[in-house]
């Protein structure tokens, strides 16, 4: 059974006092930083110079390099770029914790596949907000949270669970409820969703689907329209309902066709496929494929991203979505 904490599930504050560093600001990092500060803890940024620490500056933080923030702290939150979580950690993170001190991550990829190897006499855990950081940081100030998910992987205190929870609590996750997991399930589940389902899986049904039109003649004007513009609106649906709710919303004509027409596109041949693609989660060898072609300045990462671009969708897109300005498209 999944076990959810709220507020009051955290008994001791234990992280009330101690020193926290919040290494990065981006996405997460703003959101976490200024959440647990909103909620009386201590906390300072680590990070190199650029737009990130000029943000953090004109929000009032003290803002130091990584190696002395994580220094100076207790509790040192990474909240980094995945694929550059290691060297960081290496050259400015290691050698400025001590024991006692908390590594904490919001994903657990570099804990999982061994690109980080904490030294034994620090806590080791996560805090993942199920969001992406301004929606933590919108939740927060409206007065209630995007929900996270907890985990621990090293207690080298005897008080690490306490210290995650309360980490939660000072980002407002357990407002929303706090949900515990592992490094394992967490880092498998996230990279399977977004692969074979979120990202992966919408962009190929999505182009496969636009490509079927326009190769049987039709204006590719229209196929963009029918198959990714309007994804939103279903999309939107699930998310408001599930299933349920968006199957109310649309036609007979178009739910009849979804029962008779999405088994022969989504086969059991696909859910073979996507079980490899778990497997390749689960043996390493995704993230190995991920970590060397970093190592190798992300060639091929750039080389797919530039194949990807060059699809005629992304024309066609750029030409429609003038033609609507009510659609932001900075947001
Ligand atoms: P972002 O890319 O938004 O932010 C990364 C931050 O790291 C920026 O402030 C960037 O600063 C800084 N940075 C990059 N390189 C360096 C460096 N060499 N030295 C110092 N600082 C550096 O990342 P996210 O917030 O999206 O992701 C952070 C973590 O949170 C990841 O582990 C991710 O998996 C996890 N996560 C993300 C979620 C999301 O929705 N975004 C959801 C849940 C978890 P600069 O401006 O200088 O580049
Ligand atoms: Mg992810
Ligand atoms: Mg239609």
């Amino acid at each position: 059974m999944v076990k959810v904490y709220y507020d009051d599930s955290v008994k001791e504050d234990t992280l009330k006092g101690k020193k926290i560093a919040v290494i990065g600001y981006g996405s997460q990092g703003h959101a976490h930083a200024q959440n647990l500060r909103d909620n009386g803890h201590d906390v300072i940024i680590g990070i190199r110079a650029g737009k990130s620490a000029d943000n953090a500056k004109a929000d009032q933080f003290d803002v130091f390099s990584v190696a002395e923030a994580s220094k100076q702290a207790d509790v040192v939150m990474v909240l980094l770029p995945d694929e550059n979580q290691g060297t960081i950690y290496e050259a400015e993170i290691k050698d400025n914790l001590e024991a006692g001190n908390s590594l904490v991550f919001a994903h657990g990829f570099n804990i999982h596949y061994d690109v980080i190897k904490p030294a034994a006499d620090v806590d080791v855990f996560l805090v993942a907000p199920k969001g992406p950081g301004h929606l933590v940081r919108r939740t927060f100030v409206e007065g209630s949270a995007v929900p996270c998910l907890f985990a621990v992987y090293q207690d080298a205190t005897g008080e690490a669970t306490q210290n995650a929870l309360s980490y939660a609590k000072g980002v407002g996750g357990t407002r929303a409820g706090v949900i515990e997991t592992t490094f394992k399930e967490e880092t498998e589940t996230d990279l399977f969703g977004e692969q074979a389902v979120l990202c992966g899986g919408t962009t190929h049904l999505v182009q496969a689907g636009f490509e079927t039109l326009v190769e049987a003649g039709y204006q590719p004007e229209l196929a963009y329209f029918e198959v990714l513009h309007e994804l939103k609106l279903i999309v939107d649906l699930m998310y408001e309902g599930g299933m349920e709710k968006m199957r109310n919303s649309i036609s007979n004509t178009a739910e009849y066709g979804d029962y008779v027409s999405g088994p022969r596109v989504v086969t059991s041949d696909v859910k073979a496929h996507m079980k490899d693609v778990l497997t390749d989660i689960q043996n390493g060898n995704f993230a190995k494929g991920f970590i060397d072609d970093n190592n190798n300045g992300f060639k091929e990462f750039h080389r797919m991203r530039a194949e990807q671009k060059g699809h005629q969708i992304t024309e066609v897109g750029n030409k429609l979505r003038d033609m609507m300005p009510f659609i932001d498209q900075n947001k």
